[in-house]
């Protein structure tokens, strides 16, 4: 009797339709998307603007100060998904001037602007805090976090003004933290305290954006193995203990640059649509406990 009744209410009409946020089929259809540090063979950048592209996006920025590697990139874009328009971009993500231009950019062509992805960054001295100069401190700053104020800053406007074909904007500014910004590491005291700042704003700016149809959200990777990191894990191989990297890891491993594009995907997507001033780690779940030696 209980199986018949289910039945019956999986076949009735009285059970309301599910309230459904994105439409089905490409998960950015139409979307323009500017992705910043996205010249590293390896990096996030580049790994996030293949799923953009991949998942039906308009258009996709490719930025970065170095771009030795933005045309090869573009051409792979090309010739794997032709339907998507592929720019680059030699800027430097600290430059409010450069930052502008691109978003005026993606406004003029194309009358709207959807995702900011603000991923560029360097990684601090790893000395002691000491030992280490006011002015390298503040140069990690300035390209980790004042990159993020001035994609915000300039980026939540424009999306404001992408309402030509919806009721509201959809616009999703998402910034590259790091699971440094969340926890206290080992590891260089600029890049935790940039990254630390880009938790902050994503959060603040989330508030301020109240009502505008913008969501803000920081992505957190843990350990990814991408050309930041690469020193780490050649040495690693080279002594014979790469299989060590990651071992306090509860999935003993490091990531993948894929594996943060994937996060970064959704949270530029519809999918994401009350996913808005969080920070989301994504380490494998170094992060969640405290690690332990067997
Ligand atoms: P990556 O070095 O492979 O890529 C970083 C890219 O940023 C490079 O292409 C570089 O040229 C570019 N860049 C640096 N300064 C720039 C500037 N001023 N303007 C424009 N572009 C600039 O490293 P990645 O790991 O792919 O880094 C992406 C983001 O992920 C960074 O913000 C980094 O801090 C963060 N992150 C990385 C890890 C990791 O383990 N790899 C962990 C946590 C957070």
């Amino acid at each position: 009797r209980r199986v018949e009744a289910i039945g019956n209410q999986l076949s009735g009409s009285s059970i309301p339709a599910i309230h459904k946020v994105a439409p089905s089929g490409p998960r950015v259809a139409g979307k323009v998307v500017i992705v910043t540090g996205a010249n590293s063979v390896l990096g996030i950048g580049r790994a996030s603007a293949h799923q953009f592209a991949e998942h039906g996006a308009r258009a996709v920025y490719l930025c970065d100060y170095d771009d030795s590697n933005l045309e090869a990139h573009k051409r792979e874009i090309n010739s794997l998904w032709p339907k998507v328009d592929v720019h680059t971009r030699k800027f430097d993500a600290a430059d409010e001037k450069a930052v502008k231009e691109v978003v005026d950019d993606a406004l003029a062509r194309y009358g709207r602007l959807d995702v900011f992805f603000a991923n560029a960054g360097i990684v601090g001295p790893h000395a002691v805090f000491t030992d280490i100069d006011a002015d390298d401190f503040m140069n990690v700053l300035r390209v980790n976090s004042l990159s993020v104020f001035l994609a915000a800053k300039h980026a939540a406007p424009a999306m404001q003004k992408t309402s030509a074909d919806k009721p509201k904007p959809s616009g999703s500014i998402i910034a590259t933290a790091s699971v440094a910004g969340l926890r206290s590491n080992a590891g260089s005291t600029p890049y935790s305290a940039s990254k630390a700042a880009v938790v902050s704003m994503a959060q603040t700016v989330a508030y301020q954006l109240a009502g505008t149809g913008v969501r803000v959200n920081a992505l957190c990777p843990g350990l990814i193995e991408t050309g930041m990191t690469a020193v780490v894990f050649d040495a690693a191989r080279a002594r014979g203990t790469d299989g060590k990297i990651g071992q306090l890891n509860p999935l003993k491993r490091a990531g993948h640059a894929d594996e943060i594009a994937r996060v970064a995907l959704f949270l530029g997507s519809d999918e994401s649509s009350y996913v808005n001033g969080q920070a989301w780690a994504v380490d494998g779940g170094l992060s969640a406990g405290h690690p332990y030696v067997r």
